[in-house]
Protein backbone atom coordinates (compact mmCIF):
# COMPACT_ATOMS: atom_id res chain seq x y z
CA UNK A 1 0.00 0.00 0.00
CA UNK A 2 1.27 3.12 -0.73
CA UNK A 3 2.03 6.05 1.93
CA UNK A 4 -1.11 7.39 3.41
CA UNK A 5 -0.60 11.17 3.76
CA UNK A 6 -2.65 14.76 3.67
CA UNK A 7 -1.81 14.72 0.12
CA UNK A 8 -4.39 12.46 -0.91
CA UNK A 9 -7.51 13.18 -2.48
CA UNK A 10 -10.20 13.31 0.08
CA UNK A 11 -11.98 10.28 -2.07
CA UNK A 12 -9.71 8.05 -1.82
CA UNK A 13 -9.05 9.00 2.10
CA UNK A 14 -12.82 8.93 3.04
CA UNK A 15 -12.87 5.08 1.42
CA UNK A 16 -9.60 3.69 3.72
CA UNK A 17 -11.25 5.53 6.67
CA UNK A 18 -14.37 3.51 6.07
CA UNK A 19 -12.74 0.27 5.87
CA UNK A 20 -10.77 0.18 8.34
CA UNK A 21 -11.83 2.95 10.91
CA UNK A 22 -14.53 2.67 13.25
CA UNK A 23 -15.44 5.94 14.88
CA UNK A 24 -16.51 7.02 17.95
CA UNK A 25 -20.40 7.61 19.01
CA UNK A 26 -21.15 7.55 14.93
CA UNK A 27 -23.10 4.32 12.72
CA UNK A 28 -20.04 3.43 10.85
CA UNK A 29 -22.31 2.17 7.97
CA UNK A 30 -23.90 5.19 7.06
CA UNK A 31 -21.33 7.45 8.04
CA UNK A 32 -18.78 5.46 5.64
CA UNK A 33 -20.97 5.92 2.75
CA UNK A 34 -21.59 9.60 3.37
CA UNK A 35 -17.68 10.27 4.05
CA UNK A 36 -16.15 11.75 6.90
CA UNK A 37 -14.82 15.13 6.96
CA UNK A 38 -11.01 14.81 6.50
CA UNK A 39 -8.86 17.54 9.09
CA UNK A 40 -5.28 17.97 8.03
CA UNK A 41 -4.24 20.53 10.29
CA UNK A 42 -5.20 23.65 12.46
CA UNK A 43 -3.80 27.23 13.91
CA UNK A 44 -5.71 28.98 16.65
CA UNK A 45 -9.07 29.12 16.84
CA UNK A 46 -8.90 27.16 12.69
CA UNK A 47 -9.42 24.04 11.17
CA UNK A 48 -8.04 23.19 7.84
CA UNK A 49 -9.66 20.38 5.66
CA UNK A 50 -8.30 18.29 2.78
CA UNK A 51 -10.85 20.51 0.63
CA UNK A 52 -8.54 23.67 2.05
CA UNK A 53 -11.86 24.66 3.77
CA UNK A 54 -10.75 26.71 6.89
CA UNK A 55 -13.40 26.01 9.89
CA UNK A 56 -13.90 28.06 12.79
CA UNK A 57 -13.90 25.48 15.69
CA UNK A 58 -16.21 26.29 18.20
CA UNK A 59 -16.15 23.34 20.01
CA UNK A 60 -12.36 23.54 20.47
CA UNK A 61 -12.34 19.99 19.25
CA UNK A 62 -14.04 18.38 21.98
CA UNK A 63 -14.15 21.00 24.65
CA UNK A 64 -10.19 20.50 24.92
CA UNK A 65 -7.99 22.73 23.05
CA UNK A 66 -7.95 25.96 25.43
CA UNK A 67 -4.78 27.43 24.75
CA UNK A 68 -5.60 26.60 20.61
CA UNK A 69 -3.82 24.96 17.80
CA UNK A 70 -0.84 24.85 17.09
CA UNK A 71 1.43 26.14 19.74
CA UNK A 72 5.09 25.13 18.98
CA UNK A 73 6.09 25.09 22.88
CA UNK A 74 3.66 22.45 23.57
CA UNK A 75 5.36 19.66 20.50
CA UNK A 76 9.31 20.73 21.85
CA UNK A 77 7.92 19.86 25.46
CA UNK A 78 6.67 16.39 23.97
CA UNK A 79 10.42 16.01 22.03
CA UNK A 80 12.39 16.82 24.76
CA UNK A 81 10.96 14.65 26.96
CA UNK A 82 10.59 11.55 24.85
CA UNK A 83 14.20 12.34 24.24
CA UNK A 84 14.97 12.15 27.69
CA UNK A 85 12.54 9.50 29.04
CA UNK A 86 9.52 8.53 26.72
CA UNK A 87 8.14 6.21 29.43
CA UNK A 88 8.26 4.97 32.30
CA UNK A 89 5.73 4.15 34.93
CA UNK A 90 4.78 5.28 38.59
CA UNK A 91 4.23 1.71 40.09
CA UNK A 92 6.95 -0.33 42.15
CA UNK A 93 8.00 2.60 44.20
CA UNK A 94 8.84 4.34 40.77
CA UNK A 95 8.39 7.99 40.26
CA UNK A 96 9.84 10.96 37.49
CA UNK A 97 9.99 14.43 37.52
CA UNK A 98 6.85 15.20 34.87
CA UNK A 99 4.50 13.40 37.03
CA UNK A 100 6.31 14.70 40.29
CA UNK A 101 6.38 18.50 39.13
CA UNK A 102 2.57 18.30 37.22
CA UNK A 103 0.94 16.73 40.90
CA UNK A 104 2.71 19.69 42.83
CA UNK A 105 1.97 22.39 40.07
CA UNK A 106 -2.12 20.88 40.12
CA UNK A 107 -2.05 20.91 44.51
CA UNK A 108 -0.67 24.79 43.90
CA UNK A 109 -3.78 25.44 41.60
CA UNK A 110 -6.19 23.53 42.88
CA UNK A 111 -8.57 25.15 45.24
CA UNK A 112 -8.84 23.92 49.13
CA UNK A 113 -7.02 20.80 50.15
CA UNK A 114 -7.38 19.29 47.19
CA UNK A 115 -3.72 18.69 47.23
CA UNK A 116 -3.12 15.06 45.98
CA UNK A 117 -3.49 13.55 41.65
CA UNK A 118 -3.75 10.10 40.73
CA UNK A 119 -2.95 10.63 36.91
CA UNK A 120 -4.92 8.45 34.02
CA UNK A 121 -5.14 9.13 30.44
CA UNK A 122 -8.16 10.86 30.07
CA UNK A 123 -11.37 11.52 31.80
CA UNK A 124 -13.31 8.02 31.70
CA UNK A 125 -10.39 6.25 33.45
CA UNK A 126 -10.64 9.25 36.00
CA UNK A 127 -14.17 8.67 37.02
CA UNK A 128 -13.46 4.86 36.98
CA UNK A 129 -11.00 5.43 39.67
CA UNK A 130 -13.54 7.72 41.32
CA UNK A 131 -15.97 4.82 41.91
CA UNK A 132 -13.01 2.67 42.98
CA UNK A 133 -11.35 5.80 45.18
CA UNK A 134 -14.19 6.62 47.15
CA UNK A 135 -15.72 3.06 47.98
CA UNK A 136 -12.17 2.20 49.03
CA UNK A 137 -12.37 5.30 51.29
CA UNK A 138 -15.15 4.15 53.19
CA UNK A 139 -14.01 0.71 53.36
CA UNK A 140 -10.87 1.71 54.56
CA UNK A 141 -13.01 3.61 57.35
CA UNK A 142 -15.49 0.98 58.57
CA UNK A 143 -18.08 1.47 56.36
CA UNK A 144 -17.92 -1.04 53.25
CA UNK A 145 -21.34 -0.79 52.49
CA UNK A 146 -21.01 3.19 52.15
CA UNK A 147 -21.32 2.15 48.26
CA UNK A 148 -23.65 4.14 46.41
CA UNK A 149 -22.84 6.72 44.31
CA UNK A 150 -25.04 9.00 43.28
CA UNK A 151 -25.25 10.72 39.73
CA UNK A 152 -28.04 12.91 37.53
CA UNK A 153 -29.79 12.15 34.48
CA UNK A 154 -28.52 13.34 31.07
CA UNK A 155 -24.76 13.62 32.82
CA UNK A 156 -21.59 12.43 31.04
CA UNK A 157 -18.76 11.06 32.73
CA UNK A 158 -17.15 8.93 30.32
CA UNK A 159 -17.37 5.68 28.22
CA UNK A 160 -15.67 3.10 30.13
CA UNK A 161 -18.03 0.45 31.90
CA UNK A 162 -17.34 2.39 35.48
CA UNK A 163 -17.58 5.93 33.93
CA UNK A 164 -20.77 5.53 31.45
CA UNK A 165 -22.17 4.06 34.67
CA UNK A 166 -21.92 7.00 36.11
CA UNK A 167 -23.23 9.03 33.73
CA UNK A 168 -27.07 8.94 32.93
CA UNK A 169 -27.34 8.81 29.01
CA UNK A 170 -29.71 6.62 28.25
CA UNK A 171 -28.76 5.65 24.89
CA UNK A 172 -25.26 4.69 26.47
CA UNK A 173 -27.34 2.70 29.39
CA UNK A 174 -29.35 0.73 26.15
CA UNK A 175 -26.09 -1.02 25.05
CA UNK A 176 -23.61 -2.99 26.64
CA UNK A 177 -24.78 -4.28 29.99
CA UNK A 178 -24.55 -0.69 31.99
CA UNK A 179 -25.34 0.84 34.56
CA UNK A 180 -22.90 -1.25 37.07
CA UNK A 181 -24.53 -1.79 40.43
CA UNK A 182 -24.75 0.83 43.14
CA UNK A 183 -25.19 3.87 40.66
CA UNK A 184 -28.00 6.02 41.54
CA UNK A 185 -29.61 8.80 38.80
CA UNK A 186 -31.58 11.69 40.15
CA UNK A 187 -32.92 14.30 37.88
CA UNK A 188 -30.94 16.87 36.21
CA UNK A 189 -31.35 20.79 36.82
CA UNK A 190 -32.81 21.69 33.28
CA UNK A 191 -35.37 24.36 33.81
CA UNK A 192 -35.94 24.89 30.06
CA UNK A 193 -36.96 21.63 29.15
CA UNK A 194 -38.19 19.76 32.61
CA UNK A 195 -39.21 23.06 34.74
CA UNK A 196 -43.17 23.35 33.98
CA UNK A 197 -44.57 26.01 36.18
CA UNK A 198 -41.74 26.65 38.79
CA UNK A 199 -39.58 29.72 38.59
CA UNK A 200 -35.95 28.69 37.52
CA UNK A 201 -34.91 29.24 41.41
CA UNK A 202 -37.96 26.95 42.75
CA UNK A 203 -36.61 24.32 40.20
CA UNK A 204 -33.20 24.49 41.34
CA UNK A 205 -34.06 24.33 44.97
CA UNK A 206 -36.47 21.13 44.19
CA UNK A 207 -33.90 19.49 42.01
CA UNK A 208 -31.05 19.79 44.38
CA UNK A 209 -33.38 18.34 47.13
CA UNK A 210 -33.43 15.30 44.93
CA UNK A 211 -30.52 14.47 46.54
CA UNK A 212 -32.14 14.71 49.76
CA UNK A 213 -34.61 12.63 49.37
CA UNK A 214 -32.39 10.11 47.54
CA UNK A 215 -30.02 9.84 50.49
CA UNK A 216 -32.90 9.57 52.74
CA UNK A 217 -34.44 6.63 50.76
CA UNK A 218 -31.21 5.08 50.18
CA UNK A 219 -30.01 5.32 53.71
CA UNK A 220 -27.01 8.29 54.41
CA UNK A 221 -24.85 4.56 55.83
CA UNK A 222 -25.03 3.77 51.59
CA UNK A 223 -24.46 6.63 50.36
CA UNK A 224 -20.68 7.17 49.23
CA UNK A 225 -20.58 9.81 47.45
CA UNK A 226 -22.57 12.31 44.49
CA UNK A 227 -20.94 13.26 41.25
CA UNK A 228 -21.98 16.12 38.91
CA UNK A 229 -20.47 18.43 36.57
CA UNK A 230 -20.26 21.87 37.75
CA UNK A 231 -22.24 22.75 34.30
CA UNK A 232 -23.37 19.66 32.24
CA UNK A 233 -21.57 19.83 29.08
CA UNK A 234 -22.37 17.02 26.67
CA UNK A 235 -25.91 17.16 27.94
CA UNK A 236 -26.74 20.37 26.42
CA UNK A 237 -24.32 22.90 28.29
CA UNK A 238 -27.37 22.83 30.86
CA UNK A 239 -26.74 25.71 33.79
CA UNK A 240 -28.38 24.84 36.55
CA UNK A 241 -30.34 27.41 38.27
CA UNK A 242 -28.48 29.91 41.09
CA UNK A 243 -30.31 27.83 43.91
CA UNK A 244 -29.19 24.45 43.03
CA UNK A 245 -25.35 24.09 44.29
CA UNK A 246 -25.56 25.91 47.58
CA UNK A 247 -28.47 23.23 48.20
CA UNK A 248 -26.82 20.69 46.98
CA UNK A 249 -23.21 21.64 49.33
CA UNK A 250 -25.20 22.11 52.25
CA UNK A 251 -26.78 17.98 51.23
CA UNK A 252 -23.14 17.20 50.92
CA UNK A 253 -22.18 18.46 54.17
CA UNK A 254 -24.93 17.75 56.35
CA UNK A 255 -24.96 13.55 55.41
CA UNK A 256 -21.07 13.21 55.17
CA UNK A 257 -21.29 12.61 51.19
CA UNK A 258 -18.03 12.74 49.58
CA UNK A 259 -19.13 15.70 46.46
CA UNK A 260 -16.91 14.73 43.43
CA UNK A 261 -16.91 18.04 40.87
CA UNK A 262 -16.38 16.09 37.58
CA UNK A 263 -13.86 19.31 35.53
CA UNK A 264 -13.40 17.37 32.74
CA UNK A 265 -14.60 20.12 30.58
CA UNK A 266 -14.84 23.02 33.24
CA UNK A 267 -11.52 23.14 34.41
CA UNK A 268 -8.55 25.10 32.92
CA UNK A 269 -10.37 28.28 32.56
CA UNK A 270 -13.17 27.13 30.74
CA UNK A 271 -16.01 29.02 32.88
CA UNK A 272 -13.81 31.89 33.78
CA UNK A 273 -12.23 30.37 36.96
CA UNK A 274 -9.30 27.71 36.70
CA UNK A 275 -12.46 25.26 38.09
CA UNK A 276 -15.43 24.95 37.56
CA UNK A 277 -16.15 24.56 40.95
CA UNK A 278 -14.85 28.09 41.92
CA UNK A 279 -17.63 29.58 39.70
CA UNK A 280 -20.75 27.47 40.73
CA UNK A 281 -19.65 27.92 44.89
CA UNK A 282 -18.77 24.55 45.40
CA UNK A 283 -15.86 22.66 47.91
CA UNK A 284 -15.47 19.55 46.26
CA UNK A 285 -13.72 16.42 47.84
CA UNK A 286 -12.62 15.29 44.54
CA UNK A 287 -12.12 16.70 41.58
CA UNK A 288 -12.18 14.95 37.34
CA UNK A 289 -9.67 16.28 35.17
CA UNK A 290 -8.58 16.24 31.82
CA UNK A 291 -9.55 17.77 28.03
CA UNK A 292 -7.81 21.13 29.07
CA UNK A 293 -5.15 20.13 31.44
CA UNK A 294 -2.90 19.20 28.12
CA UNK A 295 -5.52 21.44 25.84
CA UNK A 296 -5.65 18.10 24.04
CA UNK A 297 -2.17 17.99 22.75
CA UNK A 298 -1.22 14.84 25.13
CA UNK A 299 -3.62 12.73 26.65
CA UNK A 300 -4.02 13.08 29.97
CA UNK A 301 -6.90 12.93 33.23
CA UNK A 302 -6.67 12.61 36.58
CA UNK A 303 -8.31 12.45 39.93
CA UNK A 304 -6.92 15.53 42.36
CA UNK A 305 -8.39 14.35 45.66
CA UNK A 306 -8.27 16.20 49.57
CA UNK A 307 -6.01 15.59 52.46
CA UNK A 308 -8.12 13.54 54.04
CA UNK A 309 -8.99 10.79 51.14
CA UNK A 310 -4.86 10.97 50.65
CA UNK A 311 -4.39 10.02 54.14
CA UNK A 312 -7.21 7.36 54.44
CA UNK A 313 -6.48 5.45 50.81
CA UNK A 314 -2.68 5.63 52.03
CA UNK A 315 -2.73 3.26 54.60
CA UNK A 316 -4.14 0.68 52.19
CA UNK A 317 -2.87 -0.50 48.81
CA UNK A 318 -4.86 0.79 46.27
CA UNK A 319 -4.92 -2.02 43.55
CA UNK A 320 -5.75 0.28 40.48
CA UNK A 321 -3.89 1.51 38.36
CA UNK A 322 -2.80 2.36 34.30
CA UNK A 323 0.08 1.61 32.57
CA UNK A 324 -0.43 5.52 31.44
CA UNK A 325 -0.87 6.63 34.75
CA UNK A 326 1.40 10.32 34.76
CA UNK A 327 2.79 9.36 31.23
CA UNK A 328 6.22 11.28 31.64
CA UNK A 329 5.41 12.95 27.51
CA UNK A 330 1.72 13.59 28.51
CA UNK A 331 3.27 15.22 31.43
CA UNK A 332 5.32 17.79 30.33
CA UNK A 333 2.66 18.88 27.81
CA UNK A 334 0.29 19.18 30.81
CA UNK A 335 3.20 21.52 32.45
CA UNK A 336 4.02 23.08 29.36
CA UNK A 337 0.32 24.13 28.91
CA UNK A 338 -0.52 24.77 32.46
CA UNK A 339 2.52 27.55 31.80
CA UNK A 340 0.92 28.94 28.63
CA UNK A 341 -2.64 29.48 30.55
CA UNK A 342 -1.11 31.06 33.77
CA UNK A 343 1.71 33.08 32.08
CA UNK A 344 -0.73 34.39 29.36
CA UNK A 345 -3.18 35.15 31.45
CA UNK A 346 -5.67 32.96 29.37
CA UNK A 347 -8.15 32.04 32.30
CA UNK A 348 -7.92 36.44 33.22
CA UNK A 349 -8.69 37.13 29.20
CA UNK A 350 -12.17 34.59 29.40
CA UNK A 351 -13.44 36.23 32.83
CA UNK A 352 -12.44 40.23 31.68
CA UNK A 353 -12.51 39.96 27.98
CA UNK A 354 -13.77 37.50 25.95
CA UNK A 355 -16.59 36.16 28.27
CA UNK A 356 -18.46 38.87 28.99
CA UNK A 357 -18.37 39.65 25.26
CA UNK A 358 -19.41 36.34 24.08
CA UNK A 359 -22.20 36.53 26.71
CA UNK A 360 -23.94 39.84 25.40
CA UNK A 361 -23.93 38.80 21.86
CA UNK A 362 -24.68 34.92 23.01
CA UNK A 363 -27.80 36.17 25.30
CA UNK A 364 -29.25 37.93 22.08
CA UNK A 365 -29.75 34.96 20.20
CA UNK A 366 -32.96 34.40 22.25
CA UNK A 367 -34.25 37.21 19.90
CA UNK A 368 -33.73 34.77 16.68
CA UNK A 369 -37.07 33.35 15.98
CA UNK A 370 -35.57 29.52 16.60
CA UNK A 371 -33.88 30.05 20.10
CA UNK A 372 -35.74 30.00 23.13
CA UNK A 373 -32.97 30.17 26.49
CA UNK A 374 -29.61 31.21 25.61
CA UNK A 375 -27.16 30.04 28.42
CA UNK A 376 -23.92 31.05 29.02
CA UNK A 377 -20.90 30.54 31.54
CA UNK A 378 -17.68 31.52 30.68
CA UNK A 379 -16.58 30.40 27.34
CA UNK A 380 -19.48 27.09 27.13
CA UNK A 381 -22.88 28.11 25.91
CA UNK A 382 -26.04 26.90 24.56
CA UNK A 383 -29.29 28.02 22.96
CA UNK A 384 -32.82 25.79 22.98
CA UNK A 385 -34.05 25.35 19.93
CA UNK A 386 -38.12 25.90 20.35
CA UNK A 387 -41.25 26.99 17.94
CA UNK A 388 -42.82 28.77 20.86
CA UNK A 389 -40.72 30.97 23.40
CA UNK A 390 -43.24 31.68 25.68
CA UNK A 391 -44.26 28.40 26.05
CA UNK A 392 -41.04 26.73 26.19
CA UNK A 393 -42.87 24.78 23.33
CA UNK A 394 -40.66 21.39 21.75
CA UNK A 395 -40.83 21.01 17.97
CA UNK A 396 -43.01 17.68 17.18
CA UNK A 397 -40.67 16.28 15.11
CA UNK A 398 -38.49 13.31 16.76
CA UNK A 399 -36.24 15.56 19.13
CA UNK A 400 -32.88 16.21 17.88
CA UNK A 401 -34.43 16.95 13.85
CA UNK A 402 -34.20 20.46 14.23
CA UNK A 403 -30.60 20.26 16.18
CA UNK A 404 -29.48 18.66 13.53
CA UNK A 405 -30.62 21.23 10.59
CA UNK A 406 -28.97 23.84 12.13
CA UNK A 407 -25.58 21.76 12.76
CA UNK A 408 -25.23 20.65 8.96
CA UNK A 409 -26.35 24.53 7.91
CA UNK A 410 -23.13 25.55 10.77
CA UNK A 411 -21.27 22.91 9.45
CA UNK A 412 -21.81 24.07 5.66
CA UNK A 413 -21.34 27.60 6.82
CA UNK A 414 -17.30 26.67 8.27
CA UNK A 415 -18.57 26.66 11.49
CA UNK A 416 -18.19 23.89 14.23
CA UNK A 417 -21.16 24.01 16.54
CA UNK A 418 -22.60 20.54 18.18
CA UNK A 419 -26.14 19.65 18.72
CA UNK A 420 -27.31 18.09 21.49
CA UNK A 421 -30.93 17.00 20.61
CA UNK A 422 -32.82 20.36 19.93
CA UNK A 423 -30.03 22.07 21.75
CA UNK A 424 -26.83 23.96 20.32
CA UNK A 425 -23.72 24.04 21.79
CA UNK A 426 -20.44 25.86 21.70
CA UNK A 427 -17.21 25.68 23.67
CA UNK A 428 -14.47 27.26 21.63
CA UNK A 429 -11.05 27.75 22.35
CA UNK A 430 -10.20 30.10 24.99
CA UNK A 431 -8.11 32.17 23.34
CA UNK A 432 -10.88 33.56 20.82
CA UNK A 433 -10.39 37.27 20.12
CA UNK A 434 -12.82 40.00 19.74
CA UNK A 435 -12.97 39.58 16.36
CA UNK A 436 -12.90 36.03 16.28
CA UNK A 437 -16.15 36.66 17.95
CA UNK A 438 -17.47 38.62 15.58
CA UNK A 439 -16.82 36.25 12.55
CA UNK A 440 -18.25 33.38 14.85
CA UNK A 441 -21.57 35.28 15.28
CA UNK A 442 -22.03 35.79 11.37
CA UNK A 443 -21.41 32.45 10.65
CA UNK A 444 -24.03 31.53 13.48
CA UNK A 445 -26.46 34.16 12.44
CA UNK A 446 -26.54 33.23 8.92
CA UNK A 447 -26.68 29.16 9.60
CA UNK A 448 -29.92 29.95 11.22
CA UNK A 449 -31.52 32.08 9.22
CA UNK A 450 -30.75 29.03 6.67
CA UNK A 451 -32.13 26.66 9.49
CA UNK A 452 -35.08 28.38 9.63
CA UNK A 453 -35.82 28.36 6.35
CA UNK A 454 -35.37 24.73 5.70
CA UNK A 455 -37.26 24.26 8.57
CA UNK A 456 -40.15 26.26 7.25
CA UNK A 457 -39.79 24.88 4.17
CA UNK A 458 -39.63 21.05 5.48
CA UNK A 459 -43.31 21.83 7.10
CA UNK A 460 -41.58 21.48 10.91
CA UNK A 461 -42.14 24.75 11.52
N1 LIG B 1 -16.37 13.76 32.09
C1 LIG B 1 -16.87 14.77 31.36
C2 LIG B 1 -17.63 15.85 32.04
C3 LIG B 1 -16.67 14.78 29.97
O1 LIG B 1 -17.19 15.77 29.25
C4 LIG B 1 -15.92 13.75 29.38
C5 LIG B 1 -15.63 13.73 27.89
N2 LIG B 1 -16.45 14.45 27.08
C6 LIG B 1 -15.45 12.72 30.19
C7 LIG B 1 -15.67 12.77 31.54
C8 LIG B 1 -14.69 11.58 29.61
O2 LIG B 1 -13.41 11.95 29.27
P1 LIG B 1 -12.57 11.11 28.20
O3 LIG B 1 -13.31 11.17 26.92
O4 LIG B 1 -11.24 11.82 28.22
O5 LIG B 1 -12.44 9.73 28.72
Amino acid sequence: MSTITNHMPTAELQALDAAHHMHPFSANGPLGKEGARVITRAKGVYLTDSEGEEILDAMAGLWCVNIGYGRDELADAAARQMRELPYYNTFFKTTHVPAIALAAKLAELAPGDLNHVFFAAGGSEANDTNIRLVRTYWAEKGHADKNIIISRKNAYHGSSVGSASLGGMVGMHAQGGIPIPNIHHINQPNWWAEGGDMTPEEFGLARARELEEAIQELGEDRVAAFIAEPVQGAGGVIVAPETYWPEIQRICDKYDILLIADEVICGFGRTGNWFGSQTVGIRPDIMTIAKGLSSGYAPIGGSIVNDEIAEVIGNTEFNHGYTYSGHPVAAAVALENLRILEEEKIVEHVRDVAAPYLKQKWEALADHPLVGEAKIVGMMASIALTPDKASRAKFASEPGTIGYICRDRCFGNNLIMRHVGDRLIISPPLVLTLSDIDEMFERILKSLDEAQADIIEQGLM
